[in-house]
């Protein structure tokens, strides 16, 4: 798990996804894509995961032959949002539980999956087809949150299946991580009507579901996609562009986060893909310093 794709391997990967890589001449080590190696899916793609990307290196860029080195800053959320809490993060501090609640905390995965199948603590489970627990490998090393399930989740009981979830697949593909290879869950386990963002019951309700799979995971690192997850998990109304590029921690865990754009909103802004590149080279650093 968490083992580094081989160079050939990843210019494999790369060219697939119809991306040339740059290299500095006799340095063939440093071979990084100056642009995001991931792509908007191709319209129509199932949900095996499969991505037909298009080349997302410009000329210009390949132009500029310059790699971007990350300088990863050091900051814990509190440092980050050092000013004083808006309402809204007084009310995420105050009622968001910490950790698991006494009823979680002693569930197993089988306990904890059929507990959030059968839940009814809010009133989205009135209007969901099924929860969505999460998916992956139970001793992943790397654990992604999103916010909640969208319309293709809810009908197939799995987080991110749909157009958002390709990119998601073609974002960790990057960084050399399979699909199966992590753990990918959503702050809230049912969806939201008209996927309107979730509101702090819902939340509130929901997180002790998500701190028991963190405690039974023990992830190494935390992947946060989006500005709803990261401020729900993170108790902080900072904007996304705030968040990014710093190390948090995750509660009493202390398990590191890194957070960065949703695959949803940079298939409506695909500028903001060098950006999420930025992120997930950051996020691998991290987790490779330990
Ligand atoms: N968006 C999310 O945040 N989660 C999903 O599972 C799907 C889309």
């Amino acid at each position: 798990m968490g083992r580094p794709m081989s160079r050939a391997l990843r210019k494999e990967y790369l060219a697939a996804l119809g991306l040339e890589t740059w290299t500095l001449r006799g340095d063939a080590a440093a071979a990084e894509p100056v642009e995001a190696p991931f792509s908007e899916p191709a319209q129509g793609v199932g949900a095996s995961g499969a991505v037909e990307a298009a080349p997302a290196m410009t000329a210009a860029a390949r132009g500029a032959g310059r790699r971007s080195d990350v300088s990863p800053r050091e900051a814990t959320t509190r440092e980050a949002t050092s000013r004083e809490a808006t309402p809204r993060e007084a009310q995420l501090r105050e009622a968001a539980p910490r950790e698991a609640t006494l009823r979680e905390a002693a569930y197993d995965w089988p306990q904890l999956r059929e507990r959030v199948a059968a839940c009814t603590r809010c009133g989205l489970s009135a209007t969901r087809t099924q929860t969505v627990f999460g998916v992956g490998n139970l001793r992943a090393e790397w654990l992604v949150v999103g916010e909640a399930p969208g319309a293709e989740e809810d009908r197939q009981g799995e987080p991110f299946v749909g157009r958002a979830g390709q990119l998601l697949n073609a974002m960790l593909r990057a960084i050399g991580l399979a699909r199966e290879q992590v753990y990918i869950a959503n702050v809230l386990k049912c969806r939201p009507p008209q996927n309107r963002d979730p509101v702090a019951a819902e939340t509130v309700e929901c997180l002790p579901f998500l701190d028991r799979q963190i405690a039974l995971l023990k992830p190494k690192i935390m992947l946060v996609v989006g500005r709803i997850a990261a401020q729900n998990l993170l108790r902080t109304d900072a904007k996304l562009g705030a968040l990014r590029q710093q190390v948090h921690t995750y509660g009493a865990s202390g398990v590191p986060l890194i957070v960065t754009y949703h695959p949803a909103y940079l298939l409506r802004s695909p500028a903001e893909k060098r950006k999420a590149w930025e992120d997930l080279k950051f996020a691998r650093e991290v987790f490779a310093r330990g």
